[in-house]
């Protein structure tokens, strides 16, 4: 069945091109100097991940929709290739930067056998929505509980009363930006966790673990994070995406997403002599707006699990007019009403005005992880296992977005979401826990262990179905 094949399906990736490159680090990394480990799975991460974190979100890395290159902006590089840098200097294997700006590495199994292989990814690109240039990041350290004012905007204020999350949070290290740029731990926290981890395994080889692939990419925010090669270059078995929210967040259920673009072409004329010849586009787009949906099914009137039609961008002139809509569900057949509902607007707004033309084209962007991790739930309960072994509560929610391990997941290597911690991501008020980024990356570091006592060849692996059931009473789990 299809939970036996997928790991034969993806087995003969492996080990595609690996490239060592031989350069001399030129930045301090800590090294390990704290043992083998301290609480259950290693050591006090806290330090350098806060770090580490502090570090990269000072390098501007903004990706850009209208760019033509991979990365969309050069800057993305300047980050990648200081994490080319730092993993070199760990003594990760195989560190190689593609041509499409992906930075890949292994740390190699300390484990004989065929463990599947693992990877652990996160993007190293903030949001377009928001400034990230300059970004000053604060630690508001052992976070008392009140208010916090950030300093170059004191309008941006980060309250408990309206953040119970932050108000969980009292007695932790809290990192801010300044008030006039998002932070960017949406992803660098996801970046700083996997560099940690990695850091952390290498410098611990009695720790158990399979092969582990890391992989840094560009142009998430865009919809561009994986790369038509990134399946194969990366040559795992199952991955985890570090680009989740609170603590204990294991998604394997995103939006499925279609694109929607109208086309309205109508009769351009001299307005002077334009009775009976003018057919005006603005007027015939503004109809197909007005018809479809405002109080149902848009993003401002559902939550949950409901779908929506969005429509974020309209131009034209009184000639032409162009509309442009994000569809989402989380159901296939209900993606495709939500598409045929702009059809049929189209079509009865078309049939309003036979000189106009109205064209409407739809074009899948992403789908419901969920649809493939059903066949084997393995990444899925294992992480939640990792979880329940620290001590933390698994949390699986359906997120109304999509991430690269939606696209992955598509393409043979199932990839869940996992936590970080970040927060109010996109905006001035993003904050972020340390102590939430370090149980991630005990979780990360849980999560190899386990998986490589997991036999290759899945099959119905015995007591397995008994294990999911212990720590997963429902795969699908809305209610955390
Ligand atoms: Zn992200």
């Amino acid at each position: 069945m299809a939970r036996r094949n997928f790991v034969h399906a993806t087995r003969t990736r492996r080990g595609a091109n690996s490239t060592v490159h031989g350069r001399q680090a030129v930045h301090a990394v800590p090294t390990d100097t704290r043992g083998p480990g301290t609480a259950a799975t290693g050591a006090p991460f806290d330090r350098e991940l806060e770090d580490r974190l502090l570090r990269y979100v000072r390098i501007d890395t903004q990706s850009y929709e209208k760019g033509t290159t991979s990365p969309s902006t050069q800057e993305q590089l300047d980050l990648l290739r200081l994490l080319e840098e730092e993993a070199v200097s760990i003594g990760a294997h195989d560190v190689r930067l593609t041509e499409y700006g992906a930075l890949l590495a292994t740390i190699p199994a300390t484990v004989e056998g065929d463990a599947p292989c693992i990877a652990l990814l996160a993007h190293v690109d903030t949001a377009p929505a928001y400034s990230g240039t300059g970004v000053k990041p604060i630690v508001h350290r052992r976070y008392s509980g009140g208010d916090i004012v950030l300093p170059d905007d004191p309008h941006v204020v980060l309250s408990p009363d309206a953040l119970p999350y932050l108000a969980a949070k009292r007695g932790d290290d809290i990192v801010t930006a300044s008030g006039t740029t998002l932070l960017g731990a949406d992803d660098k926290a996801g970046v700083a966790i996997i560099m940690t981890v990695a850091r952390h395994l290498l410098g611990n080889p009695q720790l158990p673990h399979g092969k582990i692939r890391i992989a840094f990419t560009p142009d998430e925010e865009i919809g561009r994070g994986v790369h038509g090669s990134l399946p194969r270059d990366l040559g795992a078995d199952l991955a985890y995406t570090l680009d989740g929210a609170d603590l204990g967040e294991v998604v394997y259920e995103t939006f499925s997403a279609d694109k929607a673009d109208v086309h309205v072409e109508g009769v351009s004329i001299h307005p002077g002599q334009a009775k009976g010849k003018l057919v005006n586009a603005l007027h015939l787009a503004a109809k197909i707006v007005a018809t479809l949906p405002h109080i149902t099914l848009t993003p401002e009137t559902t939550d949950g699990r409901e779908g929506f039609i969005h429509l974020y961008q309209m131009s034209g002139t009184a000639s032409a007019a162009n509309l442009h809509f994000i569809v989402r569900d989380f159901e296939l057949d209900a993606l495709e009403r939500h598409g045929e509902l702009i059809r049929q607007v189209c079509a009865a707004v078309q049939a309003t005005e036979p000189r106009a033309r109205i064209t409407c084209t739809t074009a899948p962007q992403y789908r419901n992880m969920r649809y493939w991790l059903e066949t084997d739930v393995r990444p899925v309960a294992l992480a939640r296992e990792a979880c329940t072994q620290l001590g933390i509560t698994p949390i699986c929610v359906p997120i109304r977005g999509g991430t690269d391990g939606s696209r992955l997941t598509e393409m043979g290597i199932p990839t869940p979401n996992l936590f970080t911690g970040m927060q109010n991501i996109h905006g001035p008020q993003e904050w972020i826990s340390v102590q939430d980024m370090a149980r991630a990356a005990e979780v990360c570091v849980k999560l190899a262990e386990l998986w490589c006592r997991e036999p290759v060849a899945a099959g119905p692996a015995e007591g397995f179905e008994a294990r999911l059931t212990a720590t997963a009473p429902a795969l699908v789990d809305w209610s955390g």
